[in-house]
């Protein structure tokens, strides 16, 4: 059912810019956001069809991993788990009541918090480096119910793993915890990084279903925090090549494969490129365990590893991260004459600055859909079908 209450948390966290205004507006917004970053970059798609929504029963819980932060919203206060304060990064913000994540999530954090502040522990501070208690990772399996949970902290004092994983498995959840773990990060960045990570139940990966594949989880590995939403936008992509049947198909950014394996269905073969060897070696997993065997994932920079191949695709996917794709990367990619290139774009910023180059190099943006994964978010993905000119 649809919350339309603004959530408590809202003032403070920066995560749902348009909490409370109606999704339609959202929806407006966002497209015309997208539609005057194009026009600015004066990129003319001959179609833009109108953005695609999340349908009212998936616009909230549809978050399927939270990265939460310890420390505290005053200095030196009670102890914190949760965002960074809108417009101060040095406090956080607890969110035991986000809506945007499924109510084990919230249970979890409430839990884990309690359990720190009863022990007293201390947060572990960004600055001064000294400290306990650095992050939380929880992540779900929407379609399998599965949860993994870790716990990242310094190894400057003792954290009692065994107390806080009985108290995990002792809470009345709706999901099944399938993983806990310790992560050991003595780095002075403020990420999730792991130096030494301790299974203290179960397994470190979970297990996924999307469009009829199964999917390997690991915890490091990266996937789509919105698995129904994802699912739309890529059957509607991958529709745009209609006609994948004996063609080799180069599926670059792949994370764990997903479109990589997606497009392995119909096409004759699928190079995945993805520079996160957790990711590599999930989407290998992945491809076994759905019994494809035509696809080939390669570890690395995108542009680094096509310089060293010789295979020639016939249509390429490029699914890159926020900040878009290098000019190297673009030009290397420009250069193979492929007749269409399927860009999905979590960042319509460096999309168009991504478009303009090609366009340059003689590729057209033929169609243009913006799609609202993230509701309530200012996040806008979108997709575009590119062709090469006189083909
Ligand atoms: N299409 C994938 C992942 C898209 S997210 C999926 O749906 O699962 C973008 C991915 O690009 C991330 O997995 C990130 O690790 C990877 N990446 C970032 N920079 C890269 C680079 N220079 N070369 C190759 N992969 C890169």
């Amino acid at each position: 059912m649809e919350q339309n209450n603004i959530c408590r948390h809202n003032e403070f966290c920066g995560g749902c810019t348009y909490q409370g205004t109606d999704y339609g507006e959202q929806l407006r917004t966002k497209e015309s956001a997208v539609r005057s970053l194009f026009s600015s970059a004066e990129i003319t798609p001959a179609r833009f069809a109108p953005i695609e929504g999340c349908p009212r029963e998936q616009r909230f819980g549809y978050r399927n991993k939270m990265e939460y932060t310890f420390g505290d919203m005053v200095k030196d206060g009670p102890l914190c788990l949760g965002m960074h304060k809108i417009k101060n990064f040095m406090s956080i913000v607890t969110v035991d009541e986000c809506q945007l994540v499924h109510p084990d999530f919230n249970r979890i954090l409430r839990f884990t918090l309690d359990f720190c502040t009863d022990r007293g522990y201390v947060k572990y501070h960004k600055k001064s480096h000294l400290g306990l208690l650095r992050n939380l990772v929880v992540r779900r399996g929407v379609r399998t119910g599965e949860l993994l949970v870790n716990i990242v902290t310094s190894s400057q004092s003792e954290f009692d793993e065994d107390a806080w994983k009985e108290g995990l498995l002792a809470l009345p959840l709706d999901c099944r915890i399938v993983g806990i773990m310790h992560t050991l990060n003595d780095g002075l960045a403020d990420t999730v990084a792991c130096d030494e990570l301790r299974l203290l139940y179960g397994r470190e990966y979970y297990y996924e279903e999307l469009l009829g594949l199964r999917f390997i989880v690991h915890e490091f590995a990266f996937f789509q925090t919105n698995v129904d939403a994802v699912e739309r936008l890529y059957s509607e992509a991958l529709a745009l090549i209609p006609d994948l049947e004996g063609k080799t198909v180069f599926d670059l950014y792949c994370g764990t494969g997903t479109i990589s394996q997606i497009a392995a269905r119909s096409a004759a073969r699928v190079l995945g490129v993805e520079i996160v060897p957790e990711s590599v070696e999930s989407a290998r997993e992945n491809a076994a365990l759905n019994g494809l065997d035509n696809c080939e994932f390669v570890c690395g920079d995108v542009f680094a590893v096509l310089d060293t191949r010789q295979d020639k695709p016939d249509v390429i996917i490029v699914d890159p991260p926020r900040a878009g794709m290098s000019q190297e990367a673009v030009t290397r990619i420009a250069s193979y004459g492929v007749k269409q290139i399927l860009y999905i774009s979590c960042n319509p910023k460096s999309l168009v600055k991504n478009l303009a180059w090609f366009a340059e190099l003689g590729y057209e943006a033929e169609y243009v859909r913006p799609y609202d994964n993230f509701p309530m978010t200012r996040h806008v993905e979108t997709v575009v079908l590119m062709s090469k000119a006189n083909t």
